[in-house]
């Protein structure tokens, strides 16, 4: 049985778990906390200086781990297609001067266009940018996401169908991003984790809880414990496969958004002990 995580070393938390705090306000409470790892939301940076905001998470003593994100690839035209890959160029470029070494990617669906064609305009996607990827070292995480956003979010819903384009696409600089919130529920999961690790692709873990009932499909995710996942048991995976890298605390929830954010971060950092 994989032990508790007794100290924070490893705990990354995600500017959107706590939207209301601006990204100063976050890495000062989560460096004062002993987080030690921050992935930043594109929104989280906007309008300011991006080196200058990189450094000053360093200076408060944070690791970036990601930023979020990239993809929505496909498109019913060509020229939504383009635009599409130009904002990714964008986000690679400012995850470069950020210093974030990686861009999770939301890989994006039309909806009533076929999955299998979303996921080749994905693919296309991504090789586009793997120009910019090299010239930058920046990294792609693709995040398959929960069948329920197959629709419009993502054509990509299992890690098995992840691994299968890190294959293809075949660069250290493509990897994938598991969220357990995504994946818990695939019998396959195991045994993709561990695929996943032997191609070199596991990139990124990130914890949160699968409420029931959920009451909102994007925003009411549970903290670590609150729900039904075997977080710990998904972690023993991810670390069988070679994964020693943040454990992320990717929280979307208007219930916990709703709260008094420094007895969330309480909150949070009591939970990733009990529960990751
Ligand atoms: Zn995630």
């Amino acid at each position: 049985m994989t032990a508790p995580l007794t100290d924070l070393e490893r705990l990354c938390v995600h500017t959107i778990t706590t939207k209301s705090w601006d990204i100063e306000t976050a890495a000062r409470k989560f460096s004062a906390a002993g987080v030690k790892g921050i992935t930043v939301w594109r929104d989280a940076y906007a309008n300011r200086d991006i080196k200058a905001t990189g450094q000053m998470l360093r200076d408060a003593g944070l690791t970036i781990v990601s930023s979020c994100r990239g993809g929505f690839f496909p498109g019913a035209t060509a020229a939504e297609r383009q635009t599409a890959i130009d904002d990714n160029r964008r986000a690679i470029e400012e995850a470069h001067e950020l210093g974030s070494p990686l861009v999770v990617l939301v890989c994006g669906a039309v909806p009533g266009q076929p999955l299998a064609q979303s996921r080749q305009q994905i693919l296309d996607g991504i090789a586009a940018v793997l120009p910019d990827c090299e010239a930058t070292g920046v990294k792609l995480g693709i995040e398959p996401l929960h069948p329920m956003y197959a629709d419009s979010r993502s054509a990509v819903n299992t890690l098995g169908q992840a691994n299968d384009m890190c294959e293809q696409l075949k660069s250290p600089l493509v990897g994938v991003a598991a969220d357990v919130y995504h994946l818990w529920w695939d019998p396959q999961l195991e045994t993709e984790i561990a695929r996943c690790g032997d191609i070199g692709a596991l990139f990124s873990f990130h914890v949160c809880d699968w409420r029931t009932p959920t009451l909102d499909l994007l925003n009411d995710r549970g903290l670590m414990g609150e729900g039904c996942i075997n977080i710990r048991q998904i972690r023993s995976w991810v670390e069988a496969a070679g994964f020693h890298g943040f454990n992320e605390v990717e929280v979307f929830s208007n219930r916990l958004w709703a709260m008094d954010q420094d007895d969330y971060l309480e909150l949070i950092i009591k939970a990733y002990r009990q529960h990751v």
